[in-house]
């Protein structure tokens, strides 16, 4: 294709006006010829199986067939009557390009959200809106005649590209997953073509178009570009989603409406046609619409998000809500005392068990008004599990929490009559001090765990927590030993787990996932390690060595022609280095990695306890580069507001919301908006924890991006992986599940 056109572009830039048999003519006919010849081996390659790829090619047999008539006539110096057959053939392009976008873009319109078909619509009609600005003296021209048949096929040319101009924009704002890896190639080419016939439609009109310009290449460069897309995504068989194209879509609609906006400014400067103005308005008002509908959601969302964080039966704060809240107050109060409670009622069980859930249930919540009744207003409680409860005291030494425990445990001394029946309720409470005891939740719950068992086991009815009661303390000594040892000796491998494309079925990233190969042990998975690490100050230095092996391994696929992105998980407190941008850069350089190669995984924790710090951090990485995803996302309590503002492409929605979604339309309704809500910030949104087919689907119905979980693969090592990914893309091939 290239060679033709090639030698075209350099006859029509030599010679001048006149019809050149040669140029005009022959090169004339093959540039178009050829290409149409392309797309039906394409037909051939994929078995008529694919209606576009067919229509594509009856599309441009049709303008090329029509053409070889015009070029013919012209060479026999015969005259060329309007409308010719040669009209019958140019025209048929039209109508057969748009059945292929429409079989490209109907996917998207049945399965997608309001807001993508709302965009598209906005990129659609502020196509239209131009272009109908551009047209305006062709069809105000054709249209003053008296209706004849050389008027309505005048008229068709420049219809017709509106609607595909529109079509095409209309896909490339809704983000068409369908068109794939080359799909710029086909609009690109779409519009040459249409500007082509635009210009063209307007040298007429003004009597200035000769034959022979390098104008006459427009159509031969579209058709040869639609040839190249066919040609690509036939053989590349899967179509392949660039992480930019997110990004181009929210640029089209973002482009379409400031395009309304100047049609109609436009409008009052000069005179533009109705048929622009209309559709610049309704660019407007779309555009409205969809501004309302995404607030709407962002309502509905933190309505949901409130629900998630409290629990039905109490109405109390839940187990998520105490994580998310209490960092905050840790840091709040930086200088001061506080306590963590965590009560747990004696014999709950036999209560439930032999009255029954109901009773088992208000006992519960009665409960749940006592212990509150004994509360400051700013002490935080929250049920945390069947019968367990936290409180978080702001402010409190030793004394005055265990002032508080009695005040409980009195309280709920007092029977609970229910149905007639006296229940006698005991606690247990355990107490953990701040920041004696821990700095973190995680770490304050599990010593008031301890110290809990240590009450209930001595039905002492209250325990603070003491280093004695660790009672595997020495253990966590040799522990931390061995841990050092394995740092500098190559024990700390790492396993993979695929991330899916949910659009395609493709694998492009994996996330790095540490496991200890501990020489007595056994594989040891990293809760029971990294907490350790963590305590010790480890964590620098086991972020280094996980580092080094995740971008050694993509370096080795990267070798083997397979560029998959990993993923790092980075703890808050491996991230603080101000020296680490560079540090990673000079990594990814030592490697000949491009920054691409790696995502950084961080928790909202690390955004949360030092924003602007966070931010300057991110920002260097990002920029350099580097992707960045928030971790388990939804179960600290990161502020929209903050979202928007932080340097980050990427969120990973926790497990906690992905693994319910199967049997509860709740969950499943979060998890819907949140990824409207990711994606009306630009931002990627993965789903962890898929474990079930059931909920890989309901991803993919909702527009997740990227899904990770045991259904498609567990963590597993490098080279399990490679079979895995060798395996997943012959089932994917054979048009399988997956
Ligand atoms: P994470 O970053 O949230 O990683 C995902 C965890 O979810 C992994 O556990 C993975 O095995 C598990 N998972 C994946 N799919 C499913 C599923 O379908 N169902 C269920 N139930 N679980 C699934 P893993 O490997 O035990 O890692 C636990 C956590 O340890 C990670 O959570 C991450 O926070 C931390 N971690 C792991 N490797 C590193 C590391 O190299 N550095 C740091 N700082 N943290 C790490
Ligand atoms: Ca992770
Ligand atoms: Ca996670």
């Amino acid at each position: 294709m290239g060679l033709p056109l090639g030698g075209y572009l350099l006859g029509l830039a030599l010679h001048k006006g006149e019809f050149n048999p040669i140029v005009d003519g022959w090169f004339g006919t093959l540039t178009q010829l050829i290409p149409a010849a392309v797309c039906w081996m394409a037909v051939y390659r994929t078995r008529f199986r694919h209606i576009h790829v067919l229509l594509a090619a009856l599309a441009m047999t049709s303008y090329a067939l029509g053409n070889t008539y015009y070029v013919l006539t012209l060479a026999g110096s015969l005259a060329l009557p309007f409308p010719s057959p040669a009209d019958i053939g140019y025209l048929g392009f039209y109508p057969l390009m748009l059945g292929t976008l429409f079989v490209l873009g109907r996917f998207q319109v049945w399965d997608r959200s309001w807001s993508m078909v709302l965009e598209g619509a906005v990129g659609s009609l502020g196509a239209a809106a131009v272009l109908a600005v551009l047209l305006g003296p062709v069809l105000a021209l054709d249209s003053t005649g008296p209706p004849s048949l050389a008027t309505a096929v005048a008229v068709a040319y420049p219809l017709f590209d509106l609607l595909l101009v529109a079509a095409i924009f209309g896909i490339a704002a809704s983000q068409s997953l369908m068109v794939g890896r080359f799909g710029a190639v086909l609009a690109i080419g779409l519009v040459i073509f249409a500007a082509a016939d635009v210009i063209y439609a307007q040298r007429v009109t003004s009597g200035l178009y000769a034959i022979g310009t390098p104008l006459d290449a427009g159509w031969s460069i579209g058709l040869t570009l639609v040839a190249v897309w066919i040609d690509r995504s036939v053989r590349a068989d899967t179509a392949v989603k660039p992480a930019g194209l997110r990004v181009t879509a929210f640029a089209v609609s973002g482009v379409s409406t400031v395009a309304g906006l100047g049609v109609l400014v436009l409008g009052t400067q000069v005179r533009v046609s109705m048929l622009a103005l209309i559709l610049a308005g309704l660019v407007l008002i779309l555009a409205a619409i969809r501004a309302q509908l995404a607030f709407r959601q962002l309502v509905r969302m933190s309505d949901l998000h409130r629900q998630s964080r409290t629990d039905d039966l109490t109405g109390l704060p839940n187990r998520r809500a105490l994580y998310s809240d209490v960092p905050g107050l840790l840091a709040a109060g930086q200088a001061g005392r506080s306590a963590l409670l965590l009560l747990d009622l004696d014999r709950f069980k036999e209560v439930n068990d032999s009255l029954g859930h109901d009773i088992g249930d208000r006992l519960l919540a009665e409960v749940g008004r006592r212990l509150s009744q004994q509360l400051r207003t700013d002490d935080l409680l929250a049920r945390i599990g069947g019968d367990e409860f936290a409180i978080f005291l702001d402010n409190t030494d030793q004394d005055q929490a265990v002032a508080v425990a009695l005040k409980l445990r009195a309280a709920l001394a007092e029977p609970v009559t229910l149905e007639g029946i006296a229940l006698q309720t005991d606690v247990s409470i355990g107490i953990a001090l701040a920041p004696d005891h821990g700095g973190d939740v995680g770490l304050l719950l599990r010593r008031a765990d301890m110290a809990m068992y240590k009450a209930k086991f001595a039905r002492s009815g209250h325990h603070v927590y003491a280093r004695a009661d660790d009672s595997r303390g020495e253990e966590r000594l040799r522990t931390l030993e061995e841990l050092r040892i394995a740092l500098v000796t190559d024990q700390l491998i790492l396993h993979y787990q695929p991330k899916i494309d949910l659009a395609t079925g493709d694998v492009n990233a994996v996330e790095a996932l540490v496991r200890w190969k501990h020489p007595g042990r056994g594989l040891l998975y990293p809760d029971t390690f990294l907490p350790l690490a963590e305590e010790a100050g480890l964590m620098h230095d086991l972020t280094n060595v996980v580092l080094g092996k995740a971008l050694d391994q993509a370096a080795a696929w990267r070798a083997h022609n397979q560029p998959l992105t990993v993923a790092v998980n980075f703890s808050a407190s491996s991230l603080i280095n101000a020296d680490l941008p560079a540090r990673i850069s000079a990594m990814l350089v030592d490697r000949g990695l491009p920054p691409t190669a790696l995502t950084l995984e961080i928790t909202e924790e690390f955004l949360m306890a030092d924003f602007p710090r966070a931010r300057v951090i991110l920002s260097l990485l990002r920029g350099s580069g580097i992707q960045i995803s928030v971790d388990d996302f939804g179960t600290g309590y990161s502020s929209l507001a903050y979202l928007r503002d932080l340097p980050i492409d990427e969120l990973k929605l926790d497990k906690s919301f992905v693994m319910p979604m199967a049997d509860d339309p709740r969950a499943a309704a979060l998890v819907a908006s949140t990824i409207v809500l990711a994606h009306s910030l630009g931002l990627r949104m993965v789903a962890e924890g898929v474990e079930s087919e059931a909920v890989y689907n309901a991803l993919a119905r909702s527009g997740c991006d990227q899904a990770q979980g045991y259904y498609m693969s567990r963590p597993i090592p490098a080279t399990e992986l490679d079979r895995w990914l060798a395996n997943h893309r012959t089932v994917a091939a054979t048009g399988l599940a997956l």
